[in-house]
């Protein structure tokens, strides 16, 4: 499983596609044509935001979360733990 190495939300494919990335554990999904609800692999799901939206993580747009953290129940639960240094 690839996790992402910086805070986005999608990552664009050389060939026009998108890949999403979980918000709260990184995961990248497969590639989708589009990153639309009627798009997102089975399993995932969707907050929609507009495109020009900036979270205080500097993220932009919609928020994708991946089937595993949808069924987490520890709460609560830290979006974007994965780009925490941990070390300190
Ligand atoms: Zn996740």
């Amino acid at each position: 499983m690839r996790i992402a190495t910086e805070v986005v939300n999608l990552i664009p494919t050389k060939s026009g596609r998108v890949q999403l990335v979980c918000h709260i554990c990184g995961r990248i999904s497969g590639s989708r044509d589009t990153a639309r609800f009627s798009d997102i692999p089975n399993g995932w799901s969707m907050a929609p935001y507009p495109a020009e939206s900036v979270r205080p993580d500097g993220s932009i747009g919609s928020l994708y979360t991946c089937p595993t953290c949808c069924d987490r129940r520890d709460f609560p639960i830290m979006t974007r733990a994965y780009m925490r240094d941990t070390a300190g």
